[in-house]
Parts: structure tokens; C-alpha cells; sequence
């Protein structure tokens, strides 16, 4: 079975652009709206020797009601417990906002080993970057799924870690 990599973060840093980056073709739905992503895509990604599966995940805010959050919630978690590594994403640009915290704690508690990228941070923007050593994650790696910087550092944390 490959390996499975579950992308998990708060809405709109950037985690369907970094899911159809490493896939290679547009499978999640990209859009500023949060809430967009509404259910979890795989797809299997062949990433410089690298094989693996690949979960893009909806987001604990990214529901209409209750229900739905709750829905959300547990493919979130799920989708980490079912994962070897979890890539945490965080918004370089807005830096550590509260809203990351819930997401943060949950791979935490999960105990999965996990790579902290600190997207939109193309062009040097990456004064969010420092403020994510606070989230108790590891060291982030300054990444732009939209520009495709930060792939070579990605790829050797994925390397040591899977
Ligand atoms: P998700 O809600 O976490 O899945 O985020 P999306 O992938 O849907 O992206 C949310 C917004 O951030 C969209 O407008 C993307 O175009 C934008 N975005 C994603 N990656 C980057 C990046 O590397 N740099 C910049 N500047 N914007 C990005
Ligand atoms: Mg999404």
C-alpha cells in the first residue's frame, strides 16, 4: 500500500493549491471562498522517487451549520489517523491566526509525524514563517503552492519522514 499524506490546515492557506501541485492536474476546487473544498480528495502523486497517496481536507470552519462542522471535523481527523505524514499548512502572509489553532491541536494530539509549510511565501514573504515555530510543529518551510517554490525542501522532509 503507498504511503498516505493528508493535507490539513485552516481554510483558505492554500491546501487544494498545494493537493493539485503535487497531484499535477486540477482535482480540488481552488477558490477564495472558504469553504469550498467540501469533501476530502485523494489522488496518488509520483514526487522524485517519492510515491504516495495524497487527502486534501475540508476545514473545521468550512460548513454552513452544525451538522455539517461536525461532518467536517471527523473527516479531518480521520483523514490524519489514517495518515503516515500530515503536511500542516499555515498562511506566511497572515501569519498564526487563531483559526489555526483547533487544526494545530488535532495533529498534535494525533501523534503523526507532521511537515509545517508556510505557504504564500513566494517572494520572500515570510514573516508568518517565524511565528509558526509557536505552534509547537517543527520548523516551516517557506512554500509557494501557487509559484511551486519551496518543492526541493518539501521533498527531503517527505523523504526523512515516510
Ligand atoms: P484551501 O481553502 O486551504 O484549500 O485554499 P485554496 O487552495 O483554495 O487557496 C485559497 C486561496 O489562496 C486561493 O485564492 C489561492 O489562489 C491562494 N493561494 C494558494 N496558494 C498560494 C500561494 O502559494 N501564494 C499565494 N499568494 N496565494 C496562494
Ligand atoms: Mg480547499
Amino acid at each position: 500500500d503507498l504511503p498516505t499524506v493528508a493535507i490539513v490546515g485552516r481554510p483558505n492557506v492554500g491546501k487544494s493549491t498545494l493537493f493539485n501541485r503535487l497531484v499535477g492536474r486540477k482535482l480540488a476546487l481552488v477558490d477564495d471562498r472558504p469553504g469550498v473544498t467540501r469533501d476530502r480528495r485523494e489522488g496518488d502523486v509520483q514526487f522524485g522517487g517519492l510515491s504516495f497517496r495524497v487527502i486534501d481536507t475540508a476545514g473545521l470552519e468550512e460548513a454552513d451549520d452544525d451538522t455539517l462542522t461536525g461532518r467536517m471535523r471527523m473527516q479531518t481527523e480521520a483523514a490524519i489517523l489514517a495518515a503516515d505524514v500530515v503536511l500542516f499548512v499555515i498562511d506566511a502572509r497572515a501569519g498564526v491566526l487563531p483559526a489555526d489553532q483547533p487544526f494545530a491541536e488535532l495533529v498534535r494530539r494525533s501523534g503523526v509525524p507532521v511537515i509545517l509549510i508556510a505557504n504564500k511565501a513566494e517572494g520572500g514573504a515570510i514573516a508568518g514563517a517565524y511565528e509558526a515555530f509557536s505552534l509547537g510543529l517543527g520548523d516551516p518551510i517557506p512554500f509557494s503552492a501557487e509559484h511551486g517554490e519551496g518543492l526541493g525542501e518539501l521533498h527531503e522532509a517527505l523523504k526523512t519522514t515516510l
